[in-house]
């Protein structure tokens, strides 16, 4: 009998950096882009189980040979060395519908990761800050490329009704915090970052993701009243 393959992975549940058993592997579908090696693992710290997906790209030759030699570990039982693609529970969040990605995925991306990790909470706030001046500076059409300060942008973007007023002064307070982290040396906690966090999804939502939202209802609605308008043109 063969031992069962480990691996090193930050667990989605206790999030830890911890060896993981894999018990169970499968290759899905190949869809148009990319093939998939579906990998479960259960922690050895938390000992729950999350769903690891291994992401090869086949027409890149190399990637064909990354998943030969993974399987070929998971088949021999020996440490794996590549790292999942995507993992569930995940440990990051996708950037909320709406928002323009080319712009802000990457900022995104790597305020998630930072504060995945769990013990980086001041990179992780300065992370997420990030993406507000960068959200901030793609709404701000006229001064996108003037160098103004985001509490002054923030202003404008709720003069102008694009965040509420709520969301303006809790942002505000939190920029304080943020300021303070960034200039001194003063350590920020996670709570902190999980403050900056929600505090980055919920402009995100209400800026970008509320107004996508309305203006699918709006098309979907026009287009439903186009058709029953077709519907009632007599041949
Ligand atoms: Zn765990």
């Amino acid at each position: 009998m063969t031992n069962k393959p480990t691996l090193a992975i930050v667990c989605g549940h206790c999030k830890e950096t911890v060896i993981a058993h894999a018990h169970y592997w499968q290759v899905l579908p190949e869809d148009d882009i990319f093939e998939h090696v579906e990998v479960s693992v259960s922690c050895n710290n938390c000992f729950k189980l999350s769903i690891l997906t291994f992401v090869f790209f086949p027409r890149a030759q190399r990637h064909t040979e990354l998943q030969k030699t993974l399987l070929a570990e998971l088949e021999s039982g020996i440490p794996i060395s590549a790292k999942p693609g995507r993992q569930n529970p995940s440990l990051t969040r996708l950037l909320p519908r709406g928002a323009p990605y080319n712009e802000l995925s990457e900022a995104w991306n790597e305020a998630e990761r930072a504060y995945s990790r769990n013990d980086m909470p001041t990179l992780a706030t300065i992370a997420y800050r990030r993406v507000l001046e960068g959200a901030a500076k793609y709404l701000d059409n006229q001064g996108a490329d003037k160098k103004v300060p985001l509490g002054p942008r923030m202003k404008s973007l709720k003069e102008n009704g694009i965040i509420s007023q709520e969301l303006y002064d809790l942002t505000s307070q939190a920029l304080e915090f943020g300021n303070a982290a960034a200039h001194e040396s003063k350590p920020l906690k996670q709570a902190d970052a999980r403050v900056a966090r929600d505090l980055a999804e919920a402009f995100l939502r209400q800026a970008f993701s509320v107004p996508r939202l309305l203006l699918d209802a709006k098309e979907a609605l026009e287009a439903r009243a186009n058709e029953v308008d077709d519907d009632e043109v007599p041949f």
